[in-house]
């Protein structure tokens, strides 16, 4: 065992905040590197030796061949790639935010009170009564939420068995719900694509925990039942999750907290404009009910008197994240909300149905539309008609120079494209993927070879796409002689 100092918060009863170290044993292989993965002693004669002008070539080479938001147009459907505002990058490059994680609260007040105030913005877009800025994902924010349920209703005696799932959620759904250690039972949508009360009510029993609802689902349809679903939920002493990874169709118009929702997550990354994956952390916070509070993990950050603090007890969960969860993000999505303002959420949202909208009336004569709902903030197509498969198209998109769609998703519509432009796209970037959609389907019908083979511009043309997921070569191996 190994000895490591941990710093640990503590409140007195007059609510003074203070620190106090103890030492905490590690198991010694936490801490220990194996062997091989040390550089340090080895013989490196055979590592590349480059000069500074070749690397900066290699890595801006490298950077050329991805595409992102600020190279071109990229319709990926349920992920919201609205451009990220270089205003969000510039503020939170400020030294002044930079702060050691264990740093006495007092010298990080200013910290505070933008997580603080980002809580307070969050809580007005959604309705909801309180938020835990942690989750470092989407997905993490829905396992947060299921546990905080979870821990809701083992607190009031039974945790019950079953999260239900409409067939039109997002994939983590059942992920989250099952790793969150309950059993998912899926409840098909109906022909207009959305859930339907009775059909609902059938799933209902003393062993439903809650319902986890993507709205507006990926089929890009607002759920019009969910006040009538909430009830009908609550009466049977179950709960209403909601994904609000697509808030981006209705922020400023509705709040989902006035809907009957108990808990929802949203995702920084996508509504508020920070950035995703491979360009930075992303951020999940989940809000929830006056109620569930209390199950909130910690560090929970309020206001008493002048002092901002953290508290680290609570009924609920812990921690789901080291530290306060990703920072500099939330500095991102606090900088892109006051930046918008609160009268032009509104707008943001109102645009961003209206480009989906704008895509959809241009394409329904040309390609097949299954769910005939009016269209939020994307728009789902099918395969049907076609002669050649929805991952020909999208690979050939690729050599106009426009990301393609999501392919295949939702699995309730055969050979989906799924394609969400968001707000930040003008008319012109519009009518030229448009065009270029009618293009491809022109070459489609007249040599459909001609899609098969695509991509023909990319660095590499079709990729065995499964092997290259799961067998990822990211280090440099010494070449064998
Ligand atoms: C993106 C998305 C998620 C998952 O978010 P991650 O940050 O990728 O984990 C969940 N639900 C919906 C509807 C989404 O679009």
């Amino acid at each position: 065992m190994n000895k490591l100092p941990e710093l640990i918060f503590n409140e007195s009863k007059e609510g003074k905040i203070g620190y106090s170290f103890s030492e905490t044993e590690f198991p010694d292989d936490i801490i220990s590197l194996d062997d091989q993965y040390r550089r340090d002693g080895q013989n490196l004669e055979d590592f590349p030796q480059l000069s500074e002008v070749e690397i900066v070539r290699h890595y801006t080479n490298l950077s050329h061949l991805n595409h992102s938001v600020d190279s071109g147009f990229y319709p990926l459907g349920s992920c919201t790639m609205k451009y990220n505002p270089k205003i969000n990058e510039a503020i939170a490059g400020w030294e002044e935010f930079s702060a050691h994680p264990y740093a006495p609260l007092k010298l990080v007040q200013g910290n505070l009170e933008i997580m603080n105030t980002l809580e307070k913005w969050l809580k007005d877009v959604t309705g909801m009564a309180g938020f835990t800025l942690t989750p470092a994902a989407g997905a993490h924010g829905e396992f947060t939420g299921i546990k905080i349920i979870r821990a809701h209703l083992a607190a009031k005696g039974n945790p019950r068995k079953i999260i239900l799932i409409p067939d039109s959620a997002h994939g983590t759904n059942p992920a989250s719900a099952h790793f969150s250690g309950y059993e998912v039972k899926e409840i098909p949508s109906n022909e207009n694509g959305i859930l339907d009360v009775a059909s609902l009510e059938a799933h209902l029993n003393e062993d439903v925990a809650a319902l986890m609802m993507t709205n507006p689902n990926t089929l890009g349809v607002f759920e019009r039942n969910i006040v009538e679903i909430s009830q009908a939920l609550h009466k049977n002493g179950s709960l209403l999750y909601m994904d609000g990874a697509n808030m981006n169709a209705f922020m400023g118009i509705v709040k989902p907290g006035d809907l009957g929702v108990d808990v929802l997550h949203l995702n920084l990354h996508k509504t508020f404009s920070t950035p995703h994956g491979g360009g930075g952390p992303g951020s999940g916070p989940v809000g929830v009910t006056e109620e569930l509070l209390p199950h909130l993990p910690v560090p929970v950050i309020s206001k008493q008197g002048d002092l901002y603090h953290a508290a680290y007890f609570n009924k609920g969960l812990g921690r789901v994240k080291n530290f306060y969860g990703n920072f500099l993000i939330m500095v991102r999505a606090l900088v892109y909300l006051m930046s918008i303002g609160k009268e032009n959420l509104r707008k943001v949202a109102e645009d961003a149905v209206l480009n989906a909208n704008y895509i959809r009336k241009n394409l329904e004569n040309d390609l097949d539309l299954p769910y005939k709902f009016k269209s939020l903030h994307e728009v789902v197509f099918s395969d049907k008609g076609l002669n050649v498969k929805t991952l020909d198209i999208a690979k050939r998109l690729l050599d106009f120079g426009i990301h393609p769609f999501t392919v295949y998703f939702p699995l309730i519509v055969h050979g989906a494209m799924m394609i969400e432009p968001t707000e930040t796209e003008s008319k012109e970037t519009l009518d030229i993927f448009i065009r270029t959609m009618k293009t491809i389907l022109k070459e489609a019908a007249e040599d459909p070879a001609k899609l098969q083979n695509a991509p023909y511009s990319t660095p590499v043309r079709r990729l065995d796409e499964v092997l290259a997921a799961r067998q990822l070569a990211l280090k440099w191996e010494k070449k064998q002689e």
